[in-house]
Formats: C-alpha cells, structure tokens, sequence
C-alpha cells in the first residue's frame, strides 16, 4: 500500500507568504512590538524552530509561556493573513490528489512543519484538509526528522500494522524533506514548485526530482 506524506508550503500549496506574515503580525501582537527583527530562516522548517528563533532574534525569553503566546497570536493572525495573501493550491495538485484521494490502497497524509492548527487553517482555507487521514506536525519538534518519525507512527496506528518503507514516500519541495525522509528510511520526491532551485533538489539522494507537478500523470506513475 502506497502510503503518500505531503508537504504543505510549496508543495501543496503556496501561501504567499501568509505564514511568514501571519508569524510577524503575531510577534507584534503578543509582545507590543512596533517592528519585528526577522532575520530567521522559515524554509522547511518546523514552526517551533522558527518561533523560537523569532523571539530570541527580538531579544524575548523562550519560555513555554512566550511560546504558547506567539501561538495563539499566529493562529488568529492567520487565517487574515491567507486572505489578504491570495496564495494558490501548485500545479496539478488538485488531479494528483482527486486520484489518490478515493483509492482505498494509498494513504494519504501530511509531513509538515506547521503546527496542526495551522495547517488545518491553511488546508481548510484551499479546500484540501479533508483530504489527509494522518500527519507528523511542527508542535513539539524543533527538527523535522522528528516530525516524520511523528508521521510514520501515526501511519502505523491508523493501518494498525506496520507499512514496509519503500511504499512510504515523503513529497516535498526542500532538501530538508528528502533528509527526513531519509530519517524515516521512506522514498522521497522533492518538487521545485517552493523556494529551492531544482538543481538545489538534485544535488540531494531524492529518488525522484520534478520541476512541477504539471503532468500529474508523471508522479502518479512513480507512486503507483
Ligand atoms: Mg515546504
């Protein structure tokens, strides 16, 4: 049974930024900060390791209370920010997953950094969150290897038996997903529809590297 774990930022979807400003609203919000220093890399990161980089770059104590705080002020601040951003579901995602979606041999789920609230207000913003029976989330880890490991037990638990590894693939468009899926011993196709050059992705061991899902016919053949 093929078991398909998505990215979200750049592989799904791409926000527009809404989560990066969503994130700098929020810093401003719950610490009454006129500006916010945000010299902190987002890209395939989880959003624990960039909250916490975020308020120590703005000389804030990282503390399970500041932490819980910048939370709950991202969550409100996002789903404005989705709007205000108009960002797109990628190219042939919506083919790709109305094929897999119905098949009762493939499982799908998600492999992200974001928080699970944020997700569930990302994918529910693009009509997509239904469409994912498990996820590994960026809520405690501050390493996304962590996070895949998070997603296989769910895989696991859901199927209520364990899945050989090479039918688990990791989808993503940043070389931190292919090291994941690595982590996990799952396959990997990394897509250049986020913010790495494709010969960025190349230059990783994923099995399979796509400009875009523009064929959707061409991932589908490397899944199925
Ligand atoms: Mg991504």
């Amino acid at each position: 049974m093929p078991v398909i774990l998505f990215d979200i930022d750049g592989t799904l979807i791409r926000s527009g930024g809404a989560g990066k400003f969503a994130m700098e609203a929020a810093m401003k919000a719950a610490f009454n900060l006129d500006s916010v220093r945000d010299n902190v890399p987002y890209s395939g990161r989880t959003d624990q390791a960039i909250g916490g980089d975020l308020l120590r770059e703005n000389g804030i104590p990282v503390t399970d209370d500041t932490m819980k705080a910048l939370r709950a002020a991202y969550l409100d601040a996002l789903p404005r920010s989705l709007h205000e951003q108009g960002g797109t579901v990628c190219l042939g995602i919506p083919e790709i997953l109305r094929e897999l979606a119905p098949r009762p041999d493939v499982l799908l789920g998600l492999i992200t950094g974001n928080v699970r609230e944020g997700a569930r207000i990302k994918l529910t913003h693009f009509g997509l969150w239904d469409t994912f029976a498990v996820g590994g989330y960026g809520d405690v880890h501050t390493d996304r290897n962590d996070v895949a490991r998070d997603a296989l037990r769910q895989v696991h638990e859901h199927l209520g038996r364990r899945v050989p590894l090479d039918e688990v693939w990791v989808i993503g468009d940043t070389p931190l997903d292919v090291q994941c899926a690595r982590a996990i011993g799952a396959r990997a196709v990394a897509v250049a529809t986020g913010w790495h050059a494709i010969e960025e992705l190349h230059a990783t061991d994923a099995d399979h590297v796509m400009t875009d899902f523009a064929n959707p016919a061409e991932l589908l053949s490397v899944l199925l």
